[in-house]
């Protein structure tokens, strides 16, 4: 579908053009919304190209035509939710459906990886992926799916892609990749191999903080009607009302992103030479650990970030009780910047012990920047510090 003048174009001009002017009924500039549940047949065993729209809709079909592009995958699964584009992953594996995950993936991938685990769906590995022998003994038994979460939340730990894909791909796995935290602009696991990449659209990619939505990228169009299957099978498809406000908001993710990162890296800094401040996780800084593979595999260092606080505990509830213009809040990657205390709040539900290997402490501090004025965002942590 994607016209010929798109072709050699650039992803954040393939964001905004696709699906533009392409209303054959009045010549609407931006893609309408069709909300019809159903779509008339032209006549006995004349289907047309849509009948039933948990199956197919005009509206899911351009964004997720947007996020194919952008992610160089050959089409995508728009889910309901990240979880439920999680969740068709490992409907369709083969044989013994084993999966290795992250130690540290977000917690609720977590839950369910662990409920299909239970009910006999999949095997499951855990794994810190950055622990070369450990993959090697997990990839030495028979697995399915290799899935990978960079960076990762809320450390801000990467693995390297080159290097997990391929291995991986010589034990005979495919390999998915979880790019909600950077999002399309900043990193495409499809370059470095990846068979798979899914999204938690309600962060970045809608990037408002008013849809909850997921998309499955696939690499090859068998699998695309594989996944798209499973989709209309499972009825995981996502609302054309959400997929619509999607569309709406994915148009401006490379102006946002090059913002959000650019005020991030000026936050960042701040925090780093700040004294009630222990330790500063953003990729963005030569201090980070994978400040190289950083520079190598994205495109950008992102706008999320974490940080450490000297005075522990009682630290973090002084700021959380005193911080203003950022909300505490979960999720991330809206217009708006929210702060996050990992351990009572998005990773509560880890026991202390695994929060502690994790490395998850009780001062830790998320922080989601926004579209504020950066200035602003520094007087506002600079208020909530003093005297911590
Ligand atoms: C939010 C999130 C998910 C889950 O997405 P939902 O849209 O909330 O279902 C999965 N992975 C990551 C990294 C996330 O941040």
């Amino acid at each position: 579908m994607t016209k010929d003048y798109l072709k050699d174009a650039s992803l954040a001009t393939k964001v905004i053009n696709i699906g533009i002017d392409s209303d054959p009924a009045h010549g609407a500039v931006m893609p309408p919304i069709y909300l019809s549940t159903n779509y008339s047949f032209e006549g006995f065993g004349k289907k047309r190209t849509y009948d039933y729209a948990r199956s197919g809709n005009p509206t899911r079909d351009v964004i997720a035509e947007v996020i194919a592009e952008l992610e160089g995958g050959a089409g995508s699964v728009m889910t309901a939710s990240g979880l439920a584009a999680l969740d068709l992953l490992w409907q369709d594996l083969p044989g013994k459906k084993r999966v290795i995950a992250p130690h540290d993936c977000y917690g609720g991938t977590q839950r369910l990886l662990n409920a299909r685990h239970r009910q006999g769906l999949i095997d499951l590995t855990y794994v810190d992926q950055n622990d070369e022998a450990a993959v090697r003994n997990a990839l030495a038994q028979p697995t399915a799916l290799l899935l990978l979460e960079t960076p990762s939340n809320p450390l801000m730990r990467l693995v390297d892609l080159d290097k997990l894909i391929a291995q991986g791909h010589a034990a005979g796995a495919k390999v998915a990749v979880d790019n909600t935290f950077l999002s399309p602009a900043l990193q495409n696991p499809i370059a470095f191999g990846a068979d798979f990449v899914v999204h938690s659209t309600t962060k970045y990619i809608n990037g408002h903080s008013d849809v909850i939505g997921g998309a499955l990228v696939c690499t090859t169009p068998e699998d695309v009607t594989t996944y798209r299957w499973w989709g209309n099978c499972l009825g995981s498809t996502a609302p054309a009302f959400d997929n619509y406000m999607t569309l709406r908001g994915v148009r401006t993710l490379f102006v946002r992103i090059r913002q959000q990162q650019a005020s991030a890296q000026a936050v960042a800094e701040w925090l780093e030479q700040h004294p009630a401040v222990a330790a500063v996780h953003y990729p963005g800084l030569p201090s980070h650990p994978q400040h190289d593979l950083a520079r190598r595999q994205q495109k950008g260092f992102g706008a999320m970030m974490s940080f450490e606080l000297k005075g522990g505990l009682d630290a973090v509830k002084a700021v959380l009780d005193r911080v203003d213009l950022f909300s505490l809040a979960e999720s991330l990657g809206g217009i708006e910047s929210l702060i996050v205390h990992p351990a009572s709040m998005t990773h509560a539900a880890m026991s202390p012990e695994a929060q502690a290997t994790a490395g998850i402490t009780p001062g830790l501090l998320r922080l989601s920047i926004g579209l504020e004025d950066p200035v602003d965002l520094i007087a506002a942590l600079d208020r909530a510090l003093t005297h911590t």
